[in-house]
């Protein structure tokens, strides 16, 4: 059986990843807060887990393999949104509305992230189908001493968990000093989170033993992880954002509620997506959503498919920085445009050399992506499919765009320019008598798929055949 390898965000570690229990391998990731469209950071987490979710089901079986990932449904950006809608005159209660923007916002996200060729988790609650844990949970972390509820709110006692910070590394003391904590007279500590809070009568609360409220955010994957996967499972994941002070106060909980079960045995943490080298900011003008990029609504102006949004997401180790750029998703297009030619009609064949080694090894997936290039270099169309296959790629949306049909519309701008310089270069040469460099040109050409129609005394006139590739245009450098 392949061993897996992952880095452990909290023992900083890369280790051998030994399932509690094989015959259910069980994994939690944070979900969205749904309120907008999933922006192309939020999108990065989904790839990543999706991949170790394909890997786990590859090494364990599909059935035994359990996903969960959460929705993040009770809010105050999902309340404001929901105000926004009611002064603009929509007659129908706050509720309502609530429910309605969240409810299209996960049908969004579904099909957003379908589009990705992600798989759908084993699971995915609604945190406000959960409150009934969420408010057993809180009950019993005061009970234990480990919270205290005063005014309507109920806060966590973070100096009565002695190891919290040890996720991030940090002391409570300089977390203090570098958090932008909240002071609040209801707290004993200026540390102290909230479990659950008041809630006026006009936004959605439930009915609680500290009176009308709503569970705050850190409680909401405790509680769900807990039903769902149980008191200990094997990974939990999310963005490095999310670290501290979310994961810390997830494991204080958890840990303090259950404190013989152990909670999460790996963590693992994506870190951040940038575009064009540039955190993502609205006022930036680079802040888009993956819808944005499907539909060609972003500063390249073109359609981006969903493999090749995928494709380019691979590319990058996911605990390292990723920097989305126009021209990785160009390039990407191309390369799959090439894979497909070379893989359609192909039956699936053995994993490439080195793929598993590499994915296994702490999900590297630019390494796996390394010995698909080298399957395609090596005349290897069985092994690249199934590569290809096994990282979500799916060939049947790629036909859509990657036929040949489509060739002209979609080709680069890049490779035109370069086709009409070797065809212009030829010219010069054969008017300068130089019989040798232009045959060289015209041969070079037409292994790479261009058809020329040769002028007298002009310029040749040129179009490129359904198996055009640009990369043999290379070789005259
Ligand atoms: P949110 O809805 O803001 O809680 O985010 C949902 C997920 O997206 C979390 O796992 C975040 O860590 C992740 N995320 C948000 N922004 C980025 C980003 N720029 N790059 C990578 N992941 C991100
Ligand atoms: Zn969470």
């Amino acid at each position: 059986m392949t061993t897996i390898r992952l880095y452990n965000t909290r023992t900083r570690t890369k280790e051998d990843f030994v399932p509690i229990d094989p015959a259910n391998v069980r994994m939690y990731v944070c979900g969205p807060t749904v309120y907008d469209r999933a922006h192309i950071g939020n999108a990065r987490p989904v790839i990543v887990f999706d991949v170790l979710f394909r890997l786990l089901r590859h090494v364990y079986g599909p059935d035994h393999v359990t996903y969960v990932r959460n929705f993040t449904d009770v809010d105050d950006k999902i309340n404001a949104e929901a105000q926004r809608r009611k002064e603009a005159g929509d007659p129908r209660p706050l509720e309502e509305l609530i429910r309605e923007r969240t409810d299209e916002t996960i049908r969004w996200y579904h099909e957003d992230m379908a589009a990705l060729g992600t798989l759908a988790p084993s699971q995915e609650p609604r945190a406000t189908e959960y409150i009934g844990q969420m408010i057993a949970m809180t009950q019993d972390l005061i009970d234990k001493g480990h919270a205290y509820a005063k005014e309507g709110h109920v806060l966590f006692r973070v100096r009565s968990y002695k190891d919290y910070g040890a996720l991030s590394g940090r002391s409570v003391d300089d977390m203090i000093a570098g958090a932008r904590v909240e002071v609040a007279p209801f707290k004993e500590d200026p540390m102290d989170f909230v479990l659950w809070k008041p809630s006026t009568d006009d936004l959605p609360g439930w009915e609680s033993p500290w009176g009308r409220g709503r569970p705050g955010w850190h409680i909401e994957c405790s509680a769900m992880s807990h039903e769902l996967l149980g008191p200990s499972f094997d990974i939990h994941g999310g963005g490095i954002d999310l670290q501290f002070p979310h994961h810390e106060n997830e494991i204080a909980q958890s840990m303090c509620a259950h404190p013989d079960a152990g909670f999460a045995k790996v963590w693992m943490h994506n870190e951040m997506l940038q575009v064009e080298g540039k955190k993502m900011s609205k006022s930036l003008g680079n802040f888009f959503t993956v819808r944005d990029l499907l539909e060609g609504n972003w500063s390249g102006g073109w359609k981006v498919p969903g493999e090749v949004i995928r494709f380019v997401y691979l590319q990058t180790h996911y605990s390292k920085p990723m920097d989305w750029t126009e021209e990785k998703a160009k390039q990407a297009m191309e390369t799959l445009r090439r894979w497909y030619r070379f893989t359609k009609d192909i039956s699936i064949g053995e994993l490439p050399f080195g793929f598993m080694t590499s994915l296994a090894d702490d999900l590297n997936t630019a390494g796996a992506l390394s010995f698909l290039h080298a399957a395609y270099s090596g005349g290897k169309h069985h092994e690249l499919r199934a590569g290809l296959e096994f990282l979500g790629v799916n060939l049947t949306c790629v036909a859509e765009w990657a036929d040949p049909e489509g060739l002209l519309v979609s080709l680069s701008e890049t490779d035109r320019d370069r086709v009409s310089e070797l065809v212009f270069l030829r010219h010069q040469a054969k008017q300068s008598r130089d019989f040798a460099r232009a045959d060289k040109i015209r041969d070079l050409l037409v292994a790479a798929g261009v058809k020329l129609k040769d002028q007298k005394d002009s310029v040749s006139e040129w179009e490129l055949s359904p198996d055009f590739d640009p990369a043999k245009l290379e070789a005259l450098k």
